[in-house]
């Protein structure tokens, strides 16, 4: 997968085979990796496990419908973009009187090119929260997001697109501490059942290549976190 595709995984709840595998193929074709989950028990698991970059959430749901899901993962502080799926008013109802959190809402029938669209819309708000496309800034490490051009101490410094999208998304969330499955499933798009040794094989060319100004930080038995180095 070329990292200009990698823009992570969503999460697909839904409990219709034909509009779960429609969405999939749009989704998948979007440059995003695909997870379908069947009912609300499963999605719940797999929202916990594969760091979703987006959620599709179909309100009706075997087992534990899709509120309850939202609400579950709200609860405990994830607050990854849910867009919810609705069949009826009611449940648009529901959704928006309940204060769940949702990031935007569609309603059934839906084309899944406009799906698509929602995601990527979701997706680029929750990602684009703080930037304002200003340069991330760590020590004399400076990555432009716009240009993708990363310079030490003024020093234009080549990274491959990979190795690129690894260091932003860490200099994006500055001390917070990224397991590797987090890692692959938001800067590669895998779900965390791929081996998690590329990780760490890109996280070594890109300290190489930054040398001493490399603001990367092993978390031993956790993973990997961006510091200013005088705090590194
Ligand atoms: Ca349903």
């Amino acid at each position: 997968m070329t990292a200009d595709s990698a823009r992570g995984l969503v999460l697909i709840v839904e409990d219709e085979r034909a509009i779960s595998d429609l969405l999939k193929l749009y989704v998948t074709r979007e440059g995003f990796g695909a997870h379908v989950a069947t009912d609300g028990q499963s999605a719940l698991a797999a929202a916990r496990t594969l760091h979703p970059v987006a959620i599709v959430l179909d309100v009706g749901l075997p087992i534990m419908d899709g509120t309850e899901v939202c609400r579950i993962l709200r609860s405990e502080g994830n607050w990854v973009p849910i867009l919810f799926c609705t069949a009826r008013d009611d449940e648009v109802d529901r959704v928006l009187g309940l204060e769940l959190g949702a990031d935007d809402y569609i309603t059934k029938p839906f084309s899944p090119r406009e799906v698509v669209a929602r995601i990527k819309s979701v997706v680029r708000r929750s990602s684009l929260l703080n930037l304002d496309d200003a340069p991330l800034i760590l020590g004399s490490v400076e990555v432009d997001l716009v240009s993708r051009r990363v310079t030490v101490a003024g020093e234009s410094i080549l990274l491959t697109a990979t190795e690129f999208d690894l260091l932003a998304h860490l200099m994006q969330h500055p001390g917070r501490v990224f397991s590797r499955e987090q890692l692959l499933s938001e800067v590669w798009g895998y779900a965390a059942v791929v081996g998690t040794r590329t990780v760490d094989v890109h996280v070594a060319q890109v300290r190489a290549k930054l040398g001493d100004a490399s603001p990367i930080r092993t978390v031993r038995g956790v993973g990997y976190s961006a510091e200013a180095p005088d705090t590194a």
